[in-house]
């Protein structure tokens, strides 16, 4: 068999196959290797289970508040949690066997199956395989981080990957970490009817958001009975046998919170550590990343890294981007760069918070003249008629160039309403655009023309 290929895609995540498909279409004979599970972390371990349990768990919070709406339940609300396995696992195996078939479909494109490495800059091992090819892509991904803790190779831990195993409920879930992915695991399993502790080290949740965000993010869930450690400055973990032991240092409140079981959610960690990148010449930082340019170039000229494993991005749809700017660049003639891309994310909490741009924090830090405007869900009638009237929105505005810096959307709908901010800010349009626009009522959407009409100086 000839092993010689155009291109040699590493990794089948959110960007890898994209790609290999997008160059197998333009006739270049590709090669794409996964050591895993085919889709990668967001099919398999991330966004899609999560989400599904994130449904499940929303779906058990309002049959416990069916009273408020008029509605009585016949027996009191039980989660069965080997269906809520099962949806999840028939949701994310369709996703995953989905990508496979894709790949295994596409004309010019052969699948391998096995952890690929470097052994130069144009080739790669796999298994008894040594492929060679002109270009070469990475995207590996990333995993749990699991930091040298003390304690942390005595005590049973899991990790996002293992705690969507669990077809039983936790009695009570420890998390650290008061991140983006402690949060979701958090409401979710409180909801399934866990007791659940975070335990975080700095002084508030999600700390790189503005404080009120954080605060209100923290009342949300403390309203639904999550218990918070937050200053937790010395983390030490303890296997009590039956129970986990996390000894923290908060300053008020025990020294030690114990559980039944541990959720680790201290951040990510790039798959770059067994790829043998020294073989290549390929540079990274000391974290792991992989070293690129604007447009996703390695220090080596055939080689490129997509996804999360360039610390560019650490989403889904920054992942796809790369594999746009990529595209565009080689295929296209048509110069894109990740300059070009707004930061946009969301915490998928219920209500879920939509995030755009600057944060309040970083305008002020800008230097410029700085609008803002607010707005309590309280004051949104389709919020107030859902019930689900938690949270504020936030919008901040240039005042010289009138274009729109950033927003937070905390409250219903805030994951989907945000992309008519984010929409605006890709325009370059000034925000009386979207003031003057003729929104739908009754809808969450309607107010940001409302909040844009009462900007002040922040
Ligand atoms: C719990 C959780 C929830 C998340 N929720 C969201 C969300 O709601 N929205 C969002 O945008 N993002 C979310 N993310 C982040 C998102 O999952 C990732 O950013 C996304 O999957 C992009 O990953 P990627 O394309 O870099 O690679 P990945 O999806 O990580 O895939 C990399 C692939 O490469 C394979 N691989 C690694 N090394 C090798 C090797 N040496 N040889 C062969 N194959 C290899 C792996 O097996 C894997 O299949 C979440 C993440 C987690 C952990």
């Amino acid at each position: 068999m000839n092993n010689t290929y155009d291109a040699i895609v590493i990794g089948t995540g959110q960007s890898g196959p994209s790609l290999a498909a997008r160059m197998a279409a333009a006739g270049k004979r590709v090669a794409i290797i996964e050591r895993g599970r085919f889709g990668g972390t967001c099919v398999n371990t991330g966004c899609i289970p999560t989400k599904t349990l994130v449904a499940s768990a929303y779906a058990a919070q309002l049959a416990r508040r069916a009273g408020e709406f008029g509605v009585e339940l016949a027996s009191p609300v039980r989660v069965d949690m080997k269906r809520v396995k099962a949806r999840k696992d028939e949701i994310s195996g369709k996703s995953r066997d989905g990508v496979e078939s894709w790949l295994r479909g596409t004309p010019n494109c052969t699948v391998f199956q096995g952890h690929a490495r470097f052994e130069s800059s144009h080739d790669v091992r796999v298994g008894e395989e040594l492929l060679g090819a002109e270009q070469i892509f990475i995207n590996v991904g990333g995993r749990a981080a699991v930091p040298p803790m003390p304690g942390v190779t005595r005590t049973p831990y899991l990790t996002n990957s293992s705690l969507l195993d669990f077809s039983s409920l936790p009695r009570h879930l420890v998390i650290v970490g008061g991140g983006y992915v402690g949060l979701e695991f958090g409401q979710i399993f409180r909801r399934f009817g866990s007791d659940v502790t975070i335990v975080e080290k700095a002084s508030r949740l999600i700390a790189h958001e503005d404080e009120d965000v954080s605060k209100e993010v923290q009342a949300i869930l403390e309203r639904e009975g999550i218990k918070m450690r937050l200053n937790a400055t010395c983390i030490e973990l303890a296997n009590y046998g039956e129970e986990v032991g996390v000894r923290v240092d908060c300053g008020e409140g025990a020294p030690e919170v114990r559980g039944s079981h541990l959720l680790l959610a201290m951040g990510r960690t790039p798959n770059t550590n067994d790829l043998g990148l020294e073989n290549a010449g390929i540079a990274q930082d000391a974290h792991g990343y992989i070293l690129v340019d604007d447009q996703l170039r390695t220090n080596v000229p055939s080689i490129w890294a997509l996804g999360d494993c360039n610390g560019r991005g650490g989403f889904t749809h920054t992942s796809y981007n790369d594999f746009e700017i990529v595209a565009a660049n080689l295929l296209d003639h048509e110069k894109r760069s990740v300059k070009d891309r707004i930061k946009a994310y969301n915490l998928y909490i219920d209500p879920p918070l939509g995030r755009c741009g600057m944060t309040e924090q970083e305008a002020r830090m800008s230097g410029r003249r700085v609008l803002i405007g607010m707005r309590p869900m309280a004051r949104v009638s389709r919020a107030v008629e859902k019930g689900e009237s938690q949270g504020f929105m936030k919008v901040l505005v240039d005042e010289d160039s009138k274009e729109i810096l950033g927003a937070n959307i905390l409250g219903t709908g805030g994951d989907e309403v945000i992309h008519c901010v984010l929409d605006l800010m890709y325009a370059r349009a000034p925000y009386t655009v979207m003031q003057r626009a003729m929104h739908i009522h009754p809808t969450v959407s309607e107010l940001i023309p409302t909040m844009l009409g009462e900007l002040r100086p922040i």
